[in-house]
């Protein structure tokens, strides 16, 4: 485990310098042109069977291993987010709106350097390693786009042998955790996200006479609270949910009474059970507190990502790996699923495996203050990139001993 600790570090220069590019021109969504030439540029030389997507910019790499085995998947994902950086790096991007403050340049870097190091070792991989550098994270669903394109439908391996995908693994930074921890749990890990928009439709009329128009903002705000009353009363607390009314829409000016409100929301949860219920309650209050006032109400839900569930027996084993590259006191149980969502999900519907944090706090910076993920000010630590980069290939390594050793037995 020392030998690979080393190999990551000896690629920390390189792991940098292919970061600080793709910062400097962070792209949205699911086509990412100029990302995917700098990632295929840079496992230019590596023996690697490479698929480039074409209802997307993602990229599939199979690295063939000396022995015969399962497939592993490794993620990393490519997308950078709509926003103005303000850290004043020297690397800053160089597009303006544009940014990759949620760290997918530090995964992309990440992979590639663990696909090097596996690359170098390949004779004693005991089957294969699919690397996803995947598009579209940040709500363009890339994940199920390269699911649908046969991300998973691999050829037999080179030998002819049946390989199929049998882990799936993924790392994210964050800045509340000190660089070089690792936090993972096993079960729900991230919260299904839909979205939730209510069109509630009057009469429009003077702001004077009230009763000769059906006022639909009064109504929108009775919605509101009785929505936050449904949750707290009807949803069971260990499996919770979270709605939220971020928005609401009516009106043009102080003395006229609008046809129409509309609020629009996000829904949390972290089973598909509570995510049903919550869906049927919102329905069902908004409509009633409408008909109550005799106002139409139209509900709409748009399906946002999935929740995503860590098969319980490969975050055990994530977690033993993560303890072995970086330490036991570095690796952390998570109590609680963090509410954020994750296209990962997607994946992890199809294959058992596991989604981590990695730790990447500046130096200088606290982990309960240092600025958040998707801030314009967010730094990550580089070093941490060293530990992304070990952590990567151990649990690759060690998903496919432990497959062999299993089939031995
Ligand atoms: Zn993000
Ligand atoms: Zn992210």
């Amino acid at each position: 485990m020392e030998a690979l600790r080393e190999q990551a570090r000896e690629l920390l220069d390189e792991t940098v310098a292919l970061r600080r590019t793709l910062h400097r021109w962070p792209e949205l969504g699911n086509d990412l042109p100029v990302t995917r030439e700098h990632v295929l540029g840079a496992l230019d030389g590596l023996p690697l069977t490479i698929t480039r997507h074409t209802t997307t910019s993602g990229i599939a790499a199979v690295l063939d291993g000396g022995r015969p085995g399962p497939t592993v998947l490794l993620r990393a994902d490519m997308d950078a987010l709509p926003l103005h950086e303000d850290t004043g790096l020297e690397f800053e991007s160089a597009v303006e709106g544009q940014m990759h403050a949620c760290g997918h340049d530090t995964h992309t870097a990440m992979l590639v350097g663990a696909a090097k190091l596996l690359s170098a070792r390949r004779d004693e991989i005991a089957g294969r390693v699919l690397f996803m550098f995947q598009p579209g994270e940040e709500g363009f669903g890339g994940s199920a786009l390269m699911l649908a394109e046969g991300l998973l439908d691999l050829p037999p391996a080179a030998d002819g042998s049946d390989s199929p995908v049998t882990g799936a693994y993924a790392l994210h930074v964050t800045t509340n955790l000190p660089t070089g921890w690792i936090a993972c749990r096993p079960g729900p890990m991230m919260a299904s996200a839909d979205m939730l928009l209510i069109t509630v439709t009057g009469r429009g009329g003077h702001a004077s006479q009230p009763h000769m128009a059906l006022d639909p903002i009064p109504v929108a705000c009775e919605i509101v609270q009785a929505l936050q009353s449904m949750v707290t009363r009807s949803i069971d607390v260990f499996d919770p949910a979270v709605v939220t009314v971020a928005r609401i829409t009516a009106g043009t000016t102080n003395n006229i009474i609008p046809e129409t409100a509309v609020l629009e929301g996000t829904i949390r949860t972290v089973s598909e059970r509570t995510r049903a219920k919550v869906r049927d309650g919102i329905r069902r209050v908004a409509e009633g507190v409408g008909a109550a006032h005799d106002a139409q109400v139209k509900v709409d839900f748009f399906d946002g990502y999935p929740v995503t569930v860590n098969d319980p027996g490969s975050a055990e084993f994530a977690l033993d790996v993560a303890a072995e590259v970086l330490g036991a006191d570095a690796t952390v149980r998570l109590p609680n699923p963090i509410m954020g969502a994750e296209d990962f999900s997607y994946v992890l519907n199809r294959v058992p495996g596991a989604m981590l944090f990695l730790g990447a706090t500046p130096p200088d910076r606290d982990p309960a203050t240092a600025a958040p993920n998707h801030s314009n000010r967010v730094m990550f630590d580089e070093s941490a990139m060293a530990h992304g980069v070990a952590l990567y290939s151990a649990m690759a390594l060690r998903h496919l001993d432990r497959s062999v050793s299993a089939s031995a037995g």
